[in-house]
């Protein structure tokens, strides 16, 4: 805890869903936390706006004319934040000794390199950015152990399951046969899957539980979603591929579950609020006051499961292909996926063809075999999977 006794918290991804979540909670906190720093991509009069509410020390944009723009803005208001810009100010402020905590909520790849500097700098490291460990995968994790970080699963289904296990990390090993992440299924879990073809972006993004940002929207309807997560649990929880398993769960309520060698299963409830796991994450070992509504058991549906269908859902086994396959394979898919979300949300992809792409993607690419020791490497590898995810795009289009 820092002199002052607030912990001081930078958030990457401000503007998003996971951002906006984050400073619910912390408002509810003002004795406890201090923001210090808070960043956006492209919407930059409500970066101003959170700026304007939060006073923080510094600020992060994209480009430079945003940059001046903003600290024009601020400087009329009276406000001595710093405004910088660009990919390198995100892995500064991540690392600033002025900062304790790093939410990483940014989406995309684009997150790494400041999720590894808040590693490498031995920040408590709050993970909502799953593409950024299922690109970083080993050196991720060795980052964190390497810089003294405390990584913290913001996800709910890898919260829950962090939830659900001791604070001693040694021991987790020998307590997990293996985990169950949930899935509810997205909106389309009972639509025929021969009409998918006509699925437009609005529809893919009207999720029936959750409200989040439009790539995850995407991701959780195809099913991708879950395929990243079980990548995402392989790393954070030190499993082997067979050792993650998903269910069907379409109330999400249960957030994800833990089979202990002896049978005995660990699940953790809840209302479907990300302010549940973000709260964790800010408090954890204690727990705080979240703004998330409690569960009335009694005013609950059923809590059923069913089968993640391969043939509904053909993006979900693409994790364990990919993790089975040589290390680097996890980020070609994540490009590959990046690339056909982003044509999908722009009208160029049909929604039935982001599984197909991402699994051309991944069987084409012949990943080098040291691509995965270094940031370089997974960089270089991340854009030549972007290249070949828009080769590929191109043929399906003709
Ligand atoms: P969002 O689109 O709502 O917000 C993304 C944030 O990242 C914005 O602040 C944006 O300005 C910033 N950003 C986008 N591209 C950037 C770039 N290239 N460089 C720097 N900043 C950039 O997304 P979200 O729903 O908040 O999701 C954020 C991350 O959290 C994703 O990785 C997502 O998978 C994960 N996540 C989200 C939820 C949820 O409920 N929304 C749940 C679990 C995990
Ligand atoms: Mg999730």
């Amino acid at each position: 805890t820092p002199a002052s006794g607030r912990l001081r918290v930078c958030i990457l991804g401000s503007t998003g869903s996971i951002g906006t979540s984050t400073l619910d909670v912390l408002a509810r906190h003002p004795d406890a936390y201090e923001v210090t720093t808070l960043t956006a991509h492209s919407r930059i009069d409500a970066l101003a706006a959170q700026c304007l509410a939060w006073r923080p020390r510094q600020a992060v944009v994209a480009r430079p004319e945003q940059a001046t723009d903003l600290q024009a803005r601020l400087r009329a208001a009276g406000l001595a934040t710093e405004v910088l810009h660009g990919a390198a100010a995100l892995e500064q402020v991540a690392a600033d000794p002025g900062t304790d905590a790093v939410m990483a909520a940014i989406v995309g790849a684009a997150g790494l390199p400041p999720c590894l500097a808040a590693a490498r700098a031995g920040k408590r490291l709050m993970l909502a950015n799953k593409e950024a460990i299922v690109l970083g995968g080993a050196l991720f994790m060795g980052a964190v152990k390497s810089g003294g970080a405390m990584l913290l699963p913001i996800d709910s289904e890898h919260s829950a399951i962090f939830q659900c296990l001791p604070e001693d990390r040694s021991a987790w090993a020998s307590r997990i046969d293996h985990i169950v992440l949930t899935a509810s299924g997205g909106p389309f879990r009972d639509r025929d899957p021969a009409t998918l073809h006509s699925v437009t972006p609005d529809q893919a993004c009207a999720h029936p539980n959750w409200v989040m940002g439009r790539k995850i929207s995407v991701d959780s309807a195809t099913m991708m979603n879950k395929a990243l997560e079980v990548i995402e649990a392989r790393w954070l929880f030190d499993l082997q591929p067979e050792q993650v398993r998903v269910v069907l769960h379409p109330q999400s309520i249960i957030h994800s579950m833990v089979v202990c060698r002896d049978n005995s299963v660990l699940a953790q409830l809840g209302t479907p609020d990300m302010r549940v796991p973000i709260a964790y994450g800010l408090s954890w070992p204690a727990r705080i006051e979240s703004g998330a509504a409690r569960l009335d058991f009694l005013g609950l549906k059923p809590l059923t499961f069913e089968t993640a269908d391969a043939h509904r859902y053909p993006a979900l086994p693409l994790a364990w292909q990919a993790l089975r396959a040589r290390e680097g394979s996890t980020a070609v898919l994540n490009a590959a996926n990046e690339v056909a979300v982003e044509a999908f949300l722009g009208g160029r992809l049909r929604y039935d063809r982001i599984a197909t792409l991402n699994a051309d993607v991944l069987a084409r690419l012949a990943v080098p075999e040291t691509a995965a020791a270094s940031v370089e490497g997974l960089l270089a590898l991340d854009q030549e999977a972007r290249a070949l995810a828009r080769q590929c795009l191109a043929e399906l289009s003709a």
